[in-house]
């Protein structure tokens, strides 16, 4: 079963985000960036997959700038086998991401797509559905436990109040939540031997998309700075303030 894993080069989610002065976009420029984390909790489940003999060959695929090879080469560090970079400098949406995997899907006639539920820096949630809109595939979004046997791909999903399970004929495409794994940490060794593993650039011409975006960014702004607290002098003090300032209790 051939597997693909998109991975999405973000800022990473240990830096506090800056908004260019412009109020344009949020700013990258010498930002510490790093593969989306659900991506990685993705790969991860992907190599499980082929350590239990499931799956025969993980390819990471990214899209975006030449740099997202450093992100390829994490995935490949992890247990992917090759990667492929689909190089552009366009600001990429949801749509021409998923045109693209399709496209790759097809190509590489893929068996199962597992990627991140939502990418951390525009909170999209949304390149999983449209992939498996696209395919006419059956999707199982928000996946805490992936089982695949006989044909079909188990999914425990959280949703409010409790779990669902749902079956899927494969192919499919599943988007990973948080508590589906706990991603390994590449070893040196590993990192090592991912620099000899093959990454192929592709633009997205040479798959027959167009990434011009069809969306317009109006205006990217910070939240409002958090005003400071007060220190009350006991429980006394704070449940009048509860009851008659905030007028909550
Ligand atoms: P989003 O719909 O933008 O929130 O992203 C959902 C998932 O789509 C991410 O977790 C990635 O797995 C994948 N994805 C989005 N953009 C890209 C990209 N430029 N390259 C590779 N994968 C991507």
């Amino acid at each position: 079963m051939k597997l693909l894993v998109p991975v999405k080069r973000v800022v990473d989610y240990n830096v506090k985000v800056r908004v260019k002065p412009d109020g344009s976009a949020v700013e990258t420029a010498g930002v510490k960036m790093s593969m989306n984390p659900f991506d990685e909790i993705a790969v991860e489940e992907a190599v499980r997959l082929k350590e239990k003999g499931i799956a025969t060959e993980i390819i990471a695929v990214s899209a975006g700038v030449a740099a997202c090879q450093e992100t390829i080469r994490t995935a490949l560090a992890m247990g992917a086998d090759r990667g492929i970079l689909v190089e552009t400098d366009a600001a990429l949406e949801p749509l021409s991401v998923a045109k693209i995997l399709k496209a790759l899907v097809q190509k590489e006639a893929i068996d199962l797509v597992v990627m991140g539920k939502q990418a951390i820096d525009d909170d999209m949630n949304a390149t999983g559905q449209m992939l498996a809109a696209l395919l006419g595939w059956p999707q199982g979004t928000f996946a805490s436990k992936v089982e695949i046997a006989d044909g079909k791909a188990t999914i425990i999903r959280e949703i409010d109040g409790g779990n669902e399970t749902i079956a899927l004929a494969l192919p499919t495409v599943i988007t990973a939540d948080l508590r589906l794994n706990e991603p390994r940490y590449a070893s040196l060794p590993n990192i090592m031997k991912a620099r000899k593993k093959t990454i192929d650039t592709l633009t997205p011409a040479d798959l027959g998309v167009d990434p011009a975006p069809r969306l317009t960014t109006v205006k990217v702004s910070e939240p409002p700075a958090r005003k400071a607290g007060v220190k009350l002098a006991d429980v006394a003090a704070l449940l009048d303030k509860l009851r008659n300032e905030a007028k909550v209790i």
